[in-house]
């Protein structure tokens, strides 16, 4: 099987950081690989690929109210402020407890509010005791000042226990916004991040006695100052089985961040192609009409990881005055299936499957079946990509011809 040796070369495009399995991992199915035992090899696919599917991700976001805590929490969940799901904001916090608020797409992304460690007056292992510390991936500190003394003996208390924090810094823009007002001579936008980013550091040092991570943010645009940064630092500190659920929650709009749902999306494909093709040499007609069935979805699902969504796309169309037709018209994956354009992609797939099913019987025709559904699936994630930077570098243009690269050749895994 041409996977086989492929497999060590398809996982080399990847950097260290956003490969969605462990190095370990990789390793061990490339010695099987090695010594031709390809079910084992498969195995430790199958594994690997049911603890992506099925990796919770549980944020905990705490922090003092008024420090625009709700606001960053909403950013995260990509659910605007004025939704009825949202977070409250403005709002004065009177519960000791967390609350849940589930990702809007994502249901496995849970993104726990915490109160503020000097409302509770609890000191900080019974606080963390109290806020079920060992149920979260890492914990974000967010000030909108200096940090205080007992967010930082907090973040002692997290590293003590093993677990990851981060300080954001949230209100950005009003400072810079300040700043530019009261020295409209002299004012510099990266001398002034520079002071309060050491500012900041420097007073959490003092009780930390390491360098703490800091991150300067605006929740009213993520794609700005330190939050692409928080991003990918989050996404390194992961682990690779959680990376492919983190990097399809983010919500900033930056070529980094699509490149990264891109990479993401492309290994999970690939994974899910070898897992595919083991099972395609039984013939189980059922599991493949269902799987057919789900390809609509799935390509619906792309889209809306992109902010190609109707919504998205809607929102878009609105702040140019445009209609989303016409607006459509510029992107690339609206034309991928577009031959016969009122037949839906299921329909034709199983149409395909069956006309192939005829001719060369089940077992073959569900190879067949596979590379083809792999081949779109690889060709929609880059179309979907490619639209998302070119709508991202130039929003109200489209004159450019967008290519498609389409990394994996279709005889990939014969
Ligand atoms: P919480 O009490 O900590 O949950 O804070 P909220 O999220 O309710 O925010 C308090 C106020 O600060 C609200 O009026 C927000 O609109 C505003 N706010 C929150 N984050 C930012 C930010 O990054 N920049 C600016 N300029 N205002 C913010």
């Amino acid at each position: 099987m041409a996977w086989a040796s492929s497999f060590n070369a398809f996982f080399k495009n990847f950097k260290r950081e956003s490969k969605i399995i462990p190095e370990d991992t990789i390793t061990l199915i490339e010695a099987y690989v090695e010594k031709n035992k390809l079910q084992n090899a498969i195995s430790v696919i199958e594994n690997a690929l049911k603890n992506i599917e099925s990796a919770p991700l549980n944020i905990a976001v705490t922090g003092e109210t008024g420090t625009g805590k709700s606001t960053f929490i909403n950013a995260l969940r990509g659910v605007g402020q004025e939704e009825e799901d949202a977070a409250p904001t403005g709002v004065v916090e009177t519960t000791m407890r967390r609350t849940a608020y589930p990702h809007a797409k994502l249901p496995n992304v849970t993104i726990w509010d915490l109160p503020g460690i000097g409302s509770t007056n609890f000191p900080p292992q019974s606080y963390l005791t109290q806020m079920k510390f060992n149920e979260y991936d890492f914990f974000i500190i967010v000030s909108s000042t200096r940090f205080k003394e007992n967010d930082a003996q907090l973040a002692k208390a997290i590293e003590m226990m093993g677990m990851n924090f981060y300080f954001v810094r949230t209100k950005i823009d009003n400072d810079l916004g300040n700043e530019q007002k009261s020295k409209p001579k002299t004012f510099n936008k990266e001398k002034v991040l520079m002071k309060i980013r050491d500012d900041c550091s420097e007073h959490l040092q003092e009780a930390l006695s390491s360098e703490p991570p800091v991150f300067l943010v605006s929740n009213f645009n993520m794609s700005d100052y330190d939050f692409p940064k928080l991003e990918t630092k989050l996404l390194e500190d992961l682990p690779a089985h959680k990376r492919h659920i983190f990097s399809l929650s983010l919500q900033s709009l930056t070529e980094a961040t699509i490149n990264c749902k891109r990479d993401s999306l492309k290994q999970k494909v690939f994974l899910e192609a070898i897992r595919a093709g083991t099972l395609a040499t039984i013939p189980l007609g059922g599991i493949i009409m269902d799987e057919v069935e789900n390809l609509d979805e799935t390509f619906n699902l792309y889209r809306s990881y992109f902010g190609l969504d109707d919504a998205s796309l809607e929102n878009y169309a609105k702040n140019f005055n445009m209609s989303v037709n016409d607006f459509k018209v510029h992107l690339r994956f609206p034309h991928l299936f577009a031959e016969d354009n009122d037949e839906s992609l299921e329909n034709k797939l199983s149409k395909y499957i069956k006309r192939i099913s005829s001719v060369l019987g089940g077992p073959v025709a569900t190879a067949i079946y596979y590379k083809r559904a792999y081949y779109l699936q690889n060709l929609f994630i880059d179309a979907a990509a490619n639209d998302a930077i070119a709508l991202l570098n130039n929003p109200g243009l489209f004159e450019k011809e967008m290519e498609t690269y389409i990394s994996m050749p279709l005889d990939y895994w014969e």
